[in-house]
Parts: C-alpha cells; structure tokens; sequence
C-alpha cells in the first residue's frame, strides 16, 4: 500500500489517501525478502540508499549463493544444493522496510489510520463513495485496495463482476466469480519467530545459519526456512507444517495466533540437530494459517482496482508475495501517471495494469505452489526414503533442478519489459 502511495507520489497531479484500517501504519510480521525484479523498483522509487542501511546483504548483479538445502528429516542431515541467484536476494525486517518507504512518502500522501473499509459504490459517472467501519464516508476518483488477503475491495469488485454476468444469463459464471471473494486455506500452517542471534551461538556455536545467507532444512511435510535480518542481529525462523490433501478447505480456528512451540516441535523431533538447535531458541511462536485468493480473471472493475495480496495472495514458498505486491505497485502507478490518463479515463489505465499483471501473478502463485511442494517432499506417491541411497542423491538432485528452474523467472526476467510493455500500450492509445 505504501509502496503504491510512493509511486504514485512522483506524478503530482495526482492525489493520494491511504486509508488504513490499524491504528497506526505497522508491520506485523519479520523477515522479508525481495528478488532481483522487484529489487529493481526500490532502485527506481529511489529508496536503495537507505534500504542498505537496514540490511546486512550487499548488492551484487552477478551469480550469488543464496539458500544453502538440505535433507533434514534424519538424524543426520544431508547437504542437496545451494540456490545461486543473479543479484542478490536482499533480506530485511519488514518494519526496517516499511520505515525507510515511509520516510520517502512526501507529506501531501495524507494517511488516515483507524479506517477500515467496509464496502464501495460505484456508479458510471461520479466519484467512488467509500464507507468505513465507524460509519464515515469518503470519495475518491479512483479506489486500489491493497487490503490484503482478505480484501473487502475484493468483495465489492467480485460482486460487480458476479451481478452483470448474472444480469448477462451467464450465471454459471456468477456462481464461479463469487468463489473467489473468501479466502482458501492452503493446508499449510507457518510458525515464526525471531531468535536474537546471540542465542543460538551460544546454544550452537558452529550453527550455519551464523555463517550462512539462510539456511533450508527440508523434509516430508515440512521445512524450516532461517536467515538473519537487522543487521545480523536476529534470526528469522519460520517453520511450515503442511497437508497438502487440505488445500483450498476452509481453515478452523483464528488464522493468526500466538503457539507454544510445542504445537510443531513434536512433528519434527526426529530431524536432525541443527534444526533441534533452532526450536529451543525459539519462545512464543506466532504461527500463521497460510490463506490464498482462488485464481482471479481480472483484478478490476470500472474504476477500481486490486494489487497485491488482495488481488493474488499466494503462499510464500518462493518469498515473492510481497515482491509481486511492489511490482504491481509500480505497474499500476506507471499506467496511471501516464500524461494521457486523466480522471475521465482512468479505467484504461487500470486496464493496462491489468492485462500486464494479471498472467505474470497467476505464474507467481503457481511457482510459489510448487516449490511448497517440492520442499515437503510431496512428489507424487513417490518415498524418498525408502529409496537407497544413490538413487536418492540422484532423486533429490532432479529435486534441485526442478526447484531453480522454477524460481529463475525471479532473476532471469525483469520487470522493465512489463514496464515498456505498459508504456507502448498506453502510448497507442493516446
Ligand atoms: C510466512 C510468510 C513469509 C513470507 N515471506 C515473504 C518473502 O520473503 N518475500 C515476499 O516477497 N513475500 C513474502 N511473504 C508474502 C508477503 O508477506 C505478502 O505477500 C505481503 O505482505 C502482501 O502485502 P499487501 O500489502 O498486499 O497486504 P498486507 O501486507 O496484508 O497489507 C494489507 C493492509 O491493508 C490493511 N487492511 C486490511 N483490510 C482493510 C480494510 N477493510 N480497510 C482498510 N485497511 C485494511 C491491513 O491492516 C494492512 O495494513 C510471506 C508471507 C508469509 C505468510
């Protein structure tokens, strides 16, 4: 949200509100990390600089070691391949993010805390009416929700769509369209922490993840991702149960909440020492019911428009929801400065976002769906062990092909084409 109010700054006939429904602009959460494509956007918003202040990864273009893999659910676990990624894969706090964005954001980018949205109307003409919560109004040209996974401008955009394709006889349409208004469960539950680094030295003094950009520790149906923020000095752990025949069932129970550690650590007690290590660092786990949005056609409706997690929220095992979220931002902000886009015309600009981002996210979340697969050893009946070992090694190194390969979008590609693409369009059509 605040990356989008950020871009959009930079075109100053355009005015921005955010409306927050939090009582202050927070984070919840820790770690974060942002690829090679989206990286290239912090460069363009001009926020690199002090980005690097808050970080212990250095900027490099060319090859880089990132996560180290390993088999983990043994007594003895087993190296299977280190991710090497073309420019680095920058981690960070996400308060240490959203801080240094904030900063940035000039003052005429108004935020209003303590706002929470609870429907929209739109008509042909006029402004968009906004109503909150707490019964206030507001208007605006254009509304982007950037509301997050359980989106109430989603809601409203999803019924748009359902009601004309009713009104249109195309009510097999409408019932499917209104699918897409809740959340799914994902079948996997993450557990997060962050362990002060000092801690696990002095538990296990020789820990890789002391050494090591991060460290994955994968196994049947479950892994544990570890890598340091702040500057080195805490690690962030996060720890993902899954049962994958639950996908897309609908989760019972709060989807945030504070567990004792005890909720996951019996389920991995026969993993191998260093992942032992990291649990008893670990005190008062957040853990997390990953929820995603079922695959959407279009992220808008007449004159309003989703990004992010609202539009695609997707699970996190290839660390790009919160990437997708810059890009779209930085789409979106590009098609509306457009010098042809004006208040009378703003639907083609949210009509070239779009077109471009629509395809590219779903490709995301597909990715991102694979490897949570691919890192929970959920391939296809098949037990790796009870493999013997050569044809294991052999197993799980097809493993790691399969796992860059669906990654290398992440620092093979670059979003300047989808930025040229939007330009071109819009350009066209002037
Ligand atoms: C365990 C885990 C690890 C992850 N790791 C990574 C990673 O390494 N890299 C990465 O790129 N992504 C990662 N992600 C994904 C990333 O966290 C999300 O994709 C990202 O935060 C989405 O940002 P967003 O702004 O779209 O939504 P959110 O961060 O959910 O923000 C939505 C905002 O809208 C506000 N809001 C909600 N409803 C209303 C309303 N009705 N009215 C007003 N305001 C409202 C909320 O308070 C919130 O501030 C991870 C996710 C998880 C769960």
């Amino acid at each position: 949200m605040i990356t989008l109010a950020l871009a959009l700054s930079r075109y100053p006939d355009i005015d921005v509100d955010i409306y927050e429904s939090a009582r202050a602009l927070t984070e919840v959460g820790a770690g974060i990390g942002i690829f090679p494509r989206p990286w290239r956007i912090i460069k363009m918003l001009g926020i690199e600089a002090d980005l690097l202040k808050v970080t212990e990864t250095k900027v490099v273009d060319g090859p880089v070691s990132s996560f180290r893999y390993r088999k983990s659910d043994q007594r003895e676990g087993v190296d299977i391949f280190t991710l090497v990624t073309q420019g680095s894969l920058m981690l960070f706090h996400r308060a240490d993010y959203q801080q240094t964005v904030l900063q940035h954001l000039p003052k005429r980018c108004r935020a209003h805390c303590s706002k929470r949205l609870r429907s929209y109307t739109q008509h042909r003409s006029g402004p968009i009416e906004l109503l909150f919560e707490d019964g206030t109004m507001a208007q605006c040209d254009v509304l982007i929700g950037a509301d997050g996974v359980k989106s109430t401008v989603r809601a409203g955009i999803v019924r748009e769509k359902a009601q004309r394709a009713q009104a249109e006889g195309r009510r097999k349409e409408a019932s499917e369209v209104l699918t897409q208004v809740d959340p799914v469960w994902s079948g996997t539950n993450a557990y997060r922490a962050l362990i002060p680094v000092e801690k696990l030295r002095a538990v296990a003094p020789n820990h890789q993840v002391l050494t090591t950009p991060g460290v994955q520790y994968l196994g049947k149906n479950g892994y544990i991702l570890a890598y340091r923020i702040s500057g080195g000095k805490f690690v962030n752990f996060v720890t993902f149960v899954s049962r994958h025949h639950l996908e897309n069932t609908q989760f019972n129970g709060p989807w945030m909440s504070v567990v004792d550690p005890s909720t996951f650590a019996s389920f991995f007690a026969h993993w191998e020492p260093e992942v032992q290590a990291l649990f008893a660092c670990v005190e008062r786990p957040m853990q997390w019911a990953i929820h995603t949005v079922r695959p959407m056609r279009s992220f808008m409706s007449g004159r309003v428009a989703i990004i992010g997690d609202a539009a695609h929220s997707m699970t996190p095992h290839q660390g790009s929801g919160a990437g997708t979220a810059i890009e779209d931002a930085y789409i979106l902000a590009t098609a509306l400065g457009h010098p042809s886009i004006n208040r009378n015309n703003v639907q083609r600009a949210l009509g070239v976002y779009d077109t471009i981002r629509c395809p590219i996210s779903h490709k995301v979340m597909e990715a991102s769906r694979r490897n949570g697969r691919y890192f929970t050893f959920e391939l296809g009946g098949v037990d790796l062990d009870r493999m013997p070992p050569q044809k294991q090694r052999d197993y799980l190194q097809r493993l790691a092909s399969n796992v860059k390969r669906s990654w290398e979008w992440a620092w093979n590609t670059s979003v300047d084409s989808s930025v040229q693409e939007a330009l071109r369009m819009l350009n066209e059509r002037t």
